[in-house]
């Protein structure tokens, strides 16, 4: 019996890295599972550091140089996330899953050309970078 293979989904506008986004981009921002969760404690840290230092009527300047300092220890050389991979060509210590505030793990693998398929006609596009 013939088996039949999908041509690969890299060139997709919703390919990356080996996942599929098409739920995102679909209904971007809809689904909260799909964000990053370091990303999302960055903003509840720092809503929370805002609303004390207006309490606490600390100047905008020093509150900048707490959040600085708060973010030099706890993103010290990499995110504090279990599933963090760094950055593989070492420019960044950004994870490697993340993507505009989303996280790369949470969406399905993209298994080749479906009928969702649509060609990325932007100028850059993700290309094929095997499994993640
Ligand atoms: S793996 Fe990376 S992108 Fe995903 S939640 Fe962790 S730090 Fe964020
Ligand atoms: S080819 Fe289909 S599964 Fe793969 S990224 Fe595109 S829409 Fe998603």
């Amino acid at each position: 019996m013939r088996v039949v293979r999908r041509l690969p989904g890299g060139g997709c506008r919703f390919y990356r890295a080996g996942r599929c986004l098409w739920a995102e981009f679909v209904n971007p921002g809809l689904d909260p599972a799909f964000r990053c969760r370091v990303n999302v404690g960055l903003e509840d840290c720092f809503d929370a550091l805002v609303d004390r230092c207006e309490r606490m009527g600390i100047e905008l300047e020093a509150a900048g140089r707490i959040w600085q300092s708060w973010c030099a220890t706890t993103f010290d050389g990499a995110w504090p996330c279990a599933e963090y991979a760094s950055d593989p060509d070492g420019v960044s210590d950004q994870c490697a899953h993340f993507w505009d505030g989303l996280c790369g793990l949470r969406f399905p693998r993209c298994a080749g050309r479906c009928r969702r398929y649509e060609l990325d006609r932007t100028e850059f596009h993700f290309e094929e970078q095997g499994e993640n």
